[in-house]
């Protein structure tokens, strides 16, 4: 059972801009924070890449062993990933 419901127009970067999604990225380990412009990501990865269920290793402090997750603006920032993929990083311990 997920205790995220993660919207329908968060599925996709061409459905995300459409709706004007505000997204930032976290990082775990150094809790540095970047929203992510979503233009320029889309040039680089295309409109149907998803940032659902994805991170990356932090490139916001230099030498952070850290993580960002991802994040959108829905009157609160919510987590872009589900429950099962947060179990999973955290069974990697690479959080
Ligand atoms: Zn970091």
């Amino acid at each position: 059972m997920s205790a995220h419901i993660i919207l329908e127009s968060c599925r996709s970067l061409d459905r995300m801009i459409a709706t004007e999604r505000q997204v930032k990225g976290s990082c775990s380990h150094c809790h540095a924070e970047q929203s992510v412009d979503l233009d320029q990501l889309r040039r680089r990865v295309g409109g149907s890449y998803s940032l659902f269920n994805r991170r990356c290793r932090c490139a916001l402090t230099p030498g952070c062993p850290g993580w960002v997750r991802f994040f959108y603006l829905h009157g609160v920032w919510r987590p872009l990933w589900d429950e099962g993929t947060m179990l999973r990083w955290y069974s990697h311990k690479a959080v």
